[in-house]
């Protein structure tokens, strides 16, 4: 897990301090999927097709999306370690 540091990801994308990068851990998939579903934050979506179902996070590897082959290997830390549970109500 790298945390607190940029990297590039696969795709180009620049990933910020604060993100954590797949594979995930079993804890981290929990988190990301419980988060998916708890309705206060927005949700990782497909980038193919916002229309496609919720990205699942998946142990070991990273986000899938339901519907295609879109995956992603970056995540919020703070959406993988249950913490955002402390924020609820301050949706972004
Ligand atoms: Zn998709």
């Amino acid at each position: 897990m790298s945390e607190d540091r940029t990297v590039r990801a696969p795709d180009g994308t620049l990933v910020t301090a604060g993100m954590v990068l797949a594979p995930f851990t079993l804890d981290q998939s929990l988190s990301l999927n419980a988060w998916q579903v708890a309705g206060f934050f927005h949700p990782y979506t497909c980038g193919n097709d916002s229309g496609h179902g919720l990205l699942m996070a998946t142990v070991g590897a990273g986000w899938q999306c339901p519907d295609c082959d879109y995956t992603q290997n970056y995540a919020l830390a703070w959406s993988a370690d249950w913490s955002w549970r402390d924020r609820q109500g301050a949706p972004c």
